[in-house]
């Protein structure tokens, strides 16, 4: 990476477009209601310098009202400038965090689905959306408070030398030895120490949601002080690494800081004793007691400045981590696009030598596989677990591109097809139903939104779920999914399936799930694929070598690699690992029969 990284604030209000001149303005204003802070101060010091002037005839002060009219004034007015500064800056950053919640989800849309696989869809949102909010703080009120700060101390640096460089000197040098305390707390070696001692933190906490999470586990096999050790452990690391942080690294820097902030005023005595006697002499006794009654007032501010800096620098850490989050999501690949798709003719698949690799991952998960499957047929695609069933079936709808070599749909490369179209004419049933929290019906006709109840109900005749529907309070309007009513994984297979009716697309790709073999629902699911795949072109992964006797072509994937290719007879007369799956297969149905026989 040469390209020098851009300032992480500048990134952030990219994402406010043109709602940017807001934040500005709003720093602005919140520089001018600072400024305007600072005003009663000193016509704080403008009453005390007349009032000494006229001592003792206090009778003859008669500006003393007007200063004191003035500075309500001052102060009323920094407050409604501040109010509208922060207006201002929350406007600019409600819309940021909406923005980056808007293009994160748009750029999600462009990422191969296959993204979703290893990246939980819901851990995503939440990690966009979570980061989208923690970028307000800094946007609505550290930003804002950062410049109106820094605008404060300018003013007050002017001031302070303006009237009597000596005793601006002694208050800012208090000023200054707080803030080297502050940085020999944050840099150098600490950094590291602070950053051990966040990701304990950080360590701990997880390790608490894993106990939390795990006991069930614990209670069901009785586990016992074992259950704790990394739980125990984290805490015990915290506790040692929070000790040296808090007693090795700030004890002394902080004390050292809080001192001076506190106590410019402190500095200012020496000095003043130091030049009271000249001013004495000169006879401008009052003069100076006014000077030095300036200081006194202002030294105050300090504390209050330093205070409001360190607390937007943790806001932008802050932010910092937000939009580190932020990116994450906003790098994620995106699925290339062909400028110029060719439409693909008929439905014949067919893998060219595809080898291809997951990322991260060492062995390839296919290697120069290579079959045809012409228009209307079946191929079943079988093999032991984790053979690579799963991912040539990916491949076909682009959930991933090939490493090399190439897969055609109708005699076009899928990345050359409009992705539209490609998905227009796959159906899929995946292992894992992606079955949403909303009713029957909207699950159903998420495949094909234009559909009228009637299609609907059809698609769920033909999936066998009658009988779901029926026992269903609200019938095909009932809210299932998470926090929905409860349907089994066999149910919401069939659900799956009448989605996937209902598309009527003509390639269907099956991905079978074994979970589900209650023999009630395994009945109704051959008859639901039965009905889905009539006619049409289809890839089955069937753990249940029943269901493929039937296929047209059996491919056998082991460790990536296509071993066996043919027809059910064939391939179980040849001796080869077809066979033995097949024996294997049949060995276990036997048992299952023989035992349900003998039970009875
Ligand atoms: P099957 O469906 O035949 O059981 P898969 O296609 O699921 O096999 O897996 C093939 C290989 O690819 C396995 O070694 C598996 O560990 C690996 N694999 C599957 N999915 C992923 C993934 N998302 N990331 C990395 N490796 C994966
Ligand atoms: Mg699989």
């Amino acid at each position: 990476m040469k390209k020098k990284k851009r300032n992480d604030i500048s990134v952030l209000l990219d994402y406010s477009g043109r709602y940017k001149w807001l934040t500005y303005t709003g720093m602005a204003l919140s520089a001018i209601a600072m400024v305007m802070g600072m005003m009663p101060y000193i016509c704080i010091w403008l009453a005390v310098r007349d009032l000494i002037a006229v001592a003792p005839e206090w009778s003859e002060a008669t500006s003393v009202s007007r200063y004191g009219w003035a500075a309500f004034a001052f102060a009323f007015g920094g407050i409604v400038i501040y109010f509208l500064a922060l207006m201002c800056t929350h406007l600019s950053a409600f819309r940021t965090a909406s923005n980056i919640r808007k293009q994160g989800v748009a750029h999600l849309m462009k990422t191969p689905l296959g993204f979703f696989d290893s990246n939980a869809s819901g851990l995503l949102r939440n990690r966009l959306d979570g980061a989208a909010g923690e970028t307000e703080t800094l946007l609505a009120h550290n930003l804002a408070d950062i410049v109106g700060t820094a605008a404060m101390f300018i003013t007050m640096i002017v001031l302070m030398i303006v009237f009597d460089w000596r005793m601006g000197a002694a208050c800012l040098l208090a000023a200054v030895i707080s803030v080297i305390a502050l940085f020999t707390m944050m840099g150098g070696k600490n950094a590291k120490l602070i950053a051990e001692y966040q990701s304990a933190q950080d360590y701990m906490s997880k390790a608490g949601t894993e106990y939390v999470r795990g006991i069930p586990v614990v209670k069901v096999f009785q586990q016992t002080v074992y259950s704790f050790k990394t739980f125990k452990q984290s805490i015990e690391d915290y506790s040692a690494k929070a000790e040296k942080y808090t007693g090795k690294i700030c004890r002394l820097p902080q004390s050292v800081n809080l001192t001076f902030t506190e106590s410019a005023f402190v500095f200012l005595i020496p000095v003043a004793l130091i030049m009271a006697p000249a001013a004495i002499k000169k006879g401008d006794f009052g003069g100076f007691i006014t000077d030095f009654a300036f200081y006194a007032v202002f030294s105050a501010i300090i504390s209050t400045a330093l205070a409001k800096i360190m607390f937007a620098a943790s806001g932008i850490m802050l932010a910092q981590t937000a939009l580190g989050r932020i990116n994450q999501v906003m790098n994620a690949p995106e699925l290339e696009v062909c400028e110029n798709p060719e439409t693909p003719h008929g439905n014949m698949i067919e893998f060219k030598d595809v080898s291809f690799t997951y990322e991260g991952s060492e062995s390839p998960a296919l290697s120069n596989v290579s079959f045809k499957v012409n228009s209307g047929e079946t191929v079943a695609l079988v093999g032991p677990s984790g053979g690579g069933k799963t991912t040539a079936a990916s491949l076909i709808p682009r959930f991933w591109d090939v490493s090399s070599g190439s897969v055609e749909v109708g005699g076009v490369d899928v990345r050359k097809i409009d992705p539209h179209v490609l998905m227009n004419n796959i159906a899929f049933v995946f292992q894992n139903n992606r079955i949403f929290k909303d009713s029957v019906f909207e699950n159903v006709r998420a495949a094909k939104p234009e559909a009228t109840e009637e299609e609907v109900k059809k698609a769920l005749q033909f999936a066998q779920c009658d009988d779901i529907t029926e026992k269903l309070p609200n019938g095909i309007h009932t809210v299932i999914g998470p926090e929905g009513t409860y349907l089994s994984g066999g149910e919401q297979q069939r659900i799956a399936l009448a989605r996937a009716i209902l598309k009527d697309a003509p390639i269907i790709v099956l991905d079978e799930a074994t979970a589900f073999a209650d023999p009630e629902n395994e009945a109704l699911i051959q008859k639901a694929f039965k009905a889905l795949t009539m006619g049409k072109t289809v890839i089955m992964i069937a753990h249940r070598l029943s269901t493929v006797t039937g296929a047209n072509k059996i491919i056998v994937l082991d460790d990536g690699k296509v071993v066996e290719e043919g027809t059910h007879e064939t391939l179980s007369s040849s001796g080869g690992l077809y066979s033995r799956m097949w024996k294997d297969y049949n060995r276990a149905a036997e048992w299952k029969i023989k035992t349900a026989a003998e039970v009875m």
